[in-house]
Order: structure tokens, then sequence, then C-alpha cells
């Protein structure tokens, strides 16, 4: 095995959104440089790049031209086509490889790979007809939920079934095309590991981190996961999951396996994504090293850096509805000293759109949560700090004590809670 890509080396990424982008800081806070390959000009990561080209995806020799001026190849967006990454690989390392894209990238052939490798996931059915969809429902039952088996990410491309009569409705609604039919899971939490395996196999994690999703969308992110300090061996055991799905890939770089907790403490593996996730921004702020650093050095062939987590954080993610009444109050928001601003660098803000998150920091998860929505609130003039503040972590912490008096979480982190 030749030795590792040092600073001053160039690496391409395939992708133009904030993963890209935050992944360019901190490879440009190291001394490399960043090459970006995206059909879209003035790019999220393209803006932070040496280098942006503008090409699609499948246009195989503007593919094959980047990867042959740039080290190691990386991906922010894992809907590339297969041939892309393969045409990439002719010129340099791909990483993580392009056989772990073309799995995750597609919802039947991952959750069939995690069953089949016997990793515990959500019940499901392959659906390409009407009357698959119905034999589906059969076995697995109402509610359900049907989803396209590729392209599908925040919530795009799902419908939810709650009896089944609405079938035809459901299987029209998507379009037709290869689905995966899934049982509603009636979680308790939502949670994720991010977890990195470096080149010569080593492995690191982030811990249990907390998520909360809002229209199908990830809203706040929270850690150390109130569910886990609830629930002893709960980590544990979804550690233990994340290994063995970053191992039985064979990935060198970072993967984000999402998980159900159910009412009674099992763990299920929602899905995949093969690239740093929206809920590890937070390691950013408050870790040791960052996602983006710990991705940096699994494909540069470098020892993976200590994941420790400094503070407890919660993200909140900004979202182009945000903007509806005009460009919102940043000054505000900075107003919140121990509450991190990032954007993304996006100029049109459409509903639903990622826009940029904010990260804050406090001494318990609980606080930091209530800290980061009061800061999300103030954006928009729905508080003022520094009296939000104060009100926010007061918040916090009686909802603390309280949940400690009931022996239970604090009911404000909860699924559900606004
Ligand atoms: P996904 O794009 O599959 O990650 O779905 C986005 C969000 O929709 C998840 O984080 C959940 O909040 C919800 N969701 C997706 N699939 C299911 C399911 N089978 N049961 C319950 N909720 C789901």
């Amino acid at each position: 095995m030749s030795g590792p890509i040092l600073p001053g080396a160039t690496l391409g990424v395939l992708g133009g959104g904030q993963l890209g982008r935050m992944f360019a800081i901190a490879a440009r806070r190291m001394g490399y440089r960043v090459h970006t390959l995206s059909p879209e000009d003035d790019s999220p990561t393209g803006q932070l790049s040496d280098r942006q080209v503008r090409a699609a995806y499948d246009d195989l020799d503007a593919v094959r031209d980047f990867a042959s001026a740039v080290d190691v190849v990386t991906f922010e967006f894992e809907n590339v086509p297969a041939a892309t990454a393969e045409a990439a690989a002719e010129q340099a390392p791909v990483r993580p490889a392009g056989a772990v894209l073309h799995i995750t990238q597609n919802r039947l052939r991952e959750k069939g790979f995690l069953a089949a490798s016997g990793f515990p996931v959500t019940p499901f059915a392959p659906v390409r007809s009407e009357a698959e969809l119905r034999a589906g429902l059969a076995v697995l039952g109402t509610p359900a939920v049907l989803k396209t088996a590729g392209w599908g990410y925040d919530g795009k491309g799902q419908v939810r079934i709650a009896a089944v009569e609405e079938a035809p409705g459901a299987w029209a609604a998507l379009g037709g095309g290869e689905a995966i039919l899934e049982a509603y899971v009636d979680f308790a939490a939502e949670v994720s590991v991010v977890a990195a395996r470096g080149l010569d196999g080593s492995f690191a994690q982030f811990g249990l981190i907390e998520n909360q999703h809002r229209r199908h969308i990830l809203d706040l992110s929270v850690a150390p996961s109130p569910e886990a300090a609830a629930a002893p061996g709960l980590e544990r055991e979804a550690i233990v999951i994340a290994r063995g799905v970053l191992e039985a890939l064979g990935v060198v770089g970072v993967l984000c396996v999402e998980l159900f907790v159910t009412g009674d403490g099992c763990l299920l593996i929602n899905e995949l994504a093969p690239r740093p996730h929206n809920s590890g921004h937070l390691t950013v702020d408050a870790c040791v090293t960052s996602q983006f650093e710990q991705q940096l050095r699994a494909i540069c062939g470098l020892p993976l850096g200590a994941t420790e987590l400094l503070r407890p954080a919660a993200l909140a993610n900004l979202l182009g509805d945000l903007w509806q009444e005009g460009e919102p109050d940043w000054a505000a928001a900075c107003g919140f000293p121990e509450v991190k601003l990032h954007l993304y660098g996006k100029a049109q803000p459409r509903p639903g759109r990622k826009m940029g998150h904010l990260t804050a920091l406090a001494a318990d998860a609980g606080a930091a949560r209530g800290r980061v929505v009061a800061a999300r609130a103030a954006l928009t003039g729905g508080a003022r700090h520094p009296v939000a503040e104060a009100a926010a972590v007061a918040d916090a912490a009686d909802s603390a004590k309280a949940g400690a008096a009931a022996g239970a979480q604090p009911a404000a982190l909860r699924r559900g809670a606004a």
C-alpha cells in the first residue's frame, strides 16, 4: 500500500453541496487543495474550492479529466451514478468505493444487504406494481410507508399509507418505478451514529446523536443523546451495529447509520448515508475532530482523530422557510455567545431547502437544545436575546429537573415535542 496522502495534495469532491463545503473548509485548514465537480456553478462546495468543474455527473470524460488532476476522490452527493465512480476510479482512488455508493443509493439494495448481513432493519417489502403493494400491505399491515427505491432523501418520494384502500392513490403518487414498502415504526426516538473507518481498518465513532425530524427533514440534533442516558446499553449496541455495517461494506471514509429506537428499546436501522451526515454537523463545534476532518483523515490514509465530545451540543437546521418574511436577523442569533452560525452560501432560500444551521454548546444536552431553539427563534424575531436565552436555559433546567424527578428523560427531548 502506498503511503498517506499528505497536506499539499489535492482532494477531489463529487458534488457541490454543504457537505462538500464543510469538507473543503476542513481540508484547507489542514493545507490541502480541493477540486469539486458538480452540475452547478457557484456551488456551496465550489465557493470554497481551489477549482470548480461544472459538468454533469454522466459526462464521463469530464469526470476522468477531473479525477486525473487529484490524489483521491470522495463524494458528498451519494446519488452519483455508478458509472461516474467507476470512471473516476480509473484515474484515482475513490473512497468510499463506488460499490458502497451502489448499495446505499437504492433503499431496496441497502435494506436487502443489511437484512442479509444480519443487521436489524425496519420490516420491508419490495414493490414494483400496485399488486405487489397490496401484497406487501397484507404482510406488513398498516400504517406503512411507501418510498421510492432510488433518489429519495429528506422525505422526498415518500407516502404514508394509513389503510389498504389508499394503495392505488399511494402507488399513483409515487409515479410507478421501483419502490420499498416499510412498516411504520412508532418509534420512541430517532438516533444516529456517525462513524469512520480508516484505510487500515481502524474505527472511530462520535457516540449516539439524537434527532428530531419535522416534515421528514432533520430539524434538531442533540448530543449526548438523552435517550441513551435513559437506557443503559443502547449506545453500546448502536455502536456495535455501526461498526459492523462499516466493516461489512468495507467503507473507507465516514458513514452514518440512522436508527429508530422502538418503544421497547430495540434498535432498527432506517437508513445509511455513506458520507458525513447532517446530524454530525455539531461535531464541527463540539468535538476534538469534526466529521469532515475525520472523512479527510480516512480517505487520505491518515490515523483517525479523537472523537471526544468537548461539550454537550445541539444543532438546529435553518431551512429556506425562515426567509419568508425577509432576511433572517443574523445579529440576533450571534447575540447568543455560545451559538455558532453556519451558512452554506446558497443564493435561493426555497422552502424545505437546507440553507445553514446553528450549533449551541451548553452544560447539558437539554440546555443546549433550549439555547439553539431560542437562537433560531431570534432569527425571525420570535425571541430576543438575552431574555430569550435566559428563558430557554431556565426552561431546559426545569424540564431536566422534572424528568429526573419522574425518573425519565426531559420531556422536551422526546419525539413530538416541538
Ligand atoms: P428517510 O428519508 O427514510 O430517512 O425518512 C425521513 C424521516 O421520515 C425519518 O427520519 C422518520 O422520521 C420518518 N420515517 C421514514 N420511514 C419511516 C418508517 N418506516 N416509520 C416511521 N417513520 C419513518
